[in-house]
């Protein structure tokens, strides 16, 4: 294949996916050029994984690490009385929807001559790829705020990669990680535009699952928003290959407490707008500042679909209502239930409509703060 294209977000310029990169020169963040359409022939029947996909994906062969990541369940259960697809992202290998994204950057970075990495994050990604370094044979450090759910912490460690925990909030631990630049390669899952080219696969299993069709509502947890530009990204490819012609509508859920796209959404910005950010339990998505708002904004907007928010008080009931249908998750999550059960409510979303909610990170991942939310008291 050619070698794939990078296009620099704030000069325009192009750099070719030939070595590490995680940003240019001028430190503007990059995306990579459109891909092609992907046609339904194309599809390996017979590999139950992602790389079922490996045709639409810019990377150079195949992969040289796999987990078995990707073509999770997509179950069907009734949610005030309309019947709604949930997408487990949960039962990734390491138990959050990250590893599409990782799985396809590392082995881009390995192809292109990747050493030791590092990253930062609010815990899922950094646990992904500190197991994805591991299966390859890769040295990686995790900066991650210390206040991040433990489960998350250890199974970093018990990957044999190097955490630090970072005092303050999940900013302090990016300038950490942007700091240790130049020591090792940030592998960050946030910069590095092959995570998004992983998550696109969700565009393909969703349309795949559906009996190739394409859902009315898609709604996702979103902080730095890389299934929603994973999102946009498949559905692109499939709509280019002339699969689809309709589209879905993309709805990006926020913590009410922590939602940099709800502030630019509501002041009608395609651009970063200043907003007091709180403490939330949904830590997944507490992004002060994502770095490609504008092309999540503009995604949401292509798709007629929209950012919703949900308060910290909806966030345990409708925890506790996933579970109560075998979804068990972690609060990060629980807010696309919350969101639309609002949805719902307020007659954005009809049960005559196809709709897909997806669970993001399982319930292992923070089951003390789980317990406390439902009443449980300490252990
Ligand atoms: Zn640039």
């Amino acid at each position: 294949m050619k070698t794939p294209r990078y296009h620099c977000a704030a000069c325009g310029r192009v750099h070719r996916a030939d070595r590490p990169l995680w940003r240019c020169d001028c430190g503007g963040h990059l995306n990579l050029a459109p891909g092609g359409g992907f046609r339904r022939r194309e599809i390996v029947a017979t590999d139950a994984s992602l790389w079922r996909y490996a045709a639409a994906l810019a990377l150079r062969g195949p992969p040289r690490i796999s987990l078995g990541e990707g073509w999770t369940p997509l179950l069907r259960r009734s949610w005030r009385r309309a019947e709604i697809h949930f997408k487990l992202e949960s039962q990734m290998p390491t138990g959050s929807f990250k590893d599409r994204g990782t799985a396809v950057m590392l082995n881009h970075l390995i192809e292109v001559g990747v050493g030791p990495i590092h990253e930062d994050s609010s815990g899922n990604a950094g646990a992904s790829i500190a197991t994805y370094a591991a299966a390859a044979g890769l040295p990686c450090r995790i900066y991650v705020p210390a206040a991040a759910p433990r489960a998350k912490l250890v199974q970093i460690a018990a990957s044999g990669a190097d955490p630090r925990p970072i005092s303050g909030t999940r900013q302090d631990a990016t300038e950490a990680a942007l700091a240790a630049a130049g020591k090792s390669f940030y592998a960050s899952h946030n910069w590095q535009p092959f995570f998004i080219e992983g998550t696109k696969t969700l565009a393909f299993e969703l349309w795949e699952q559906l009996g190739f069709r394409v859902p009315g509502n898609i709604l996702v947890p979103t902080g730095y928003g890389s299934n929603i530009l994973g999102l946009e990204r498949g559905f692109d490819e499939l709509e280019r290959g002339g699969e689809i012609t309709a589209r879905p509508r993309l709805f990006a859920v926020q913590a009410a407490n922590c939602a940099a796209l709800a502030a630019a959404w509501a002041a009608g910005e395609n651009r970063f707008v200043p907003f007091a950010a709180r403490p939330t339990i949904a830590d997944g998505i507490a992004t002060p500042r994502p770095i490609r708002i504008a092309e999540i904004l503009a995604a949401l907007r292509r798709s007629k679909g929209g950012v919703v928010t949900v308060s910290e008080e909806e966030i345990a009931p409708a925890l506790a209502s996933l579970g109560r249908t075998g979804l068990f998750v972690e609060p990060t999550a629980a807010t696309a239930g919350a969101a639309l059960t609002q949805l719902l409510s307020d007659g954005t979303i009809t049960a005559a409509q196809t709709t897909v909610v997806v669970l993001t990170g399982h319930g292992l991942k923070a089951a003390d703060r789980t317990g406390e939310l439902l009443g449980m008291g300490g252990g």
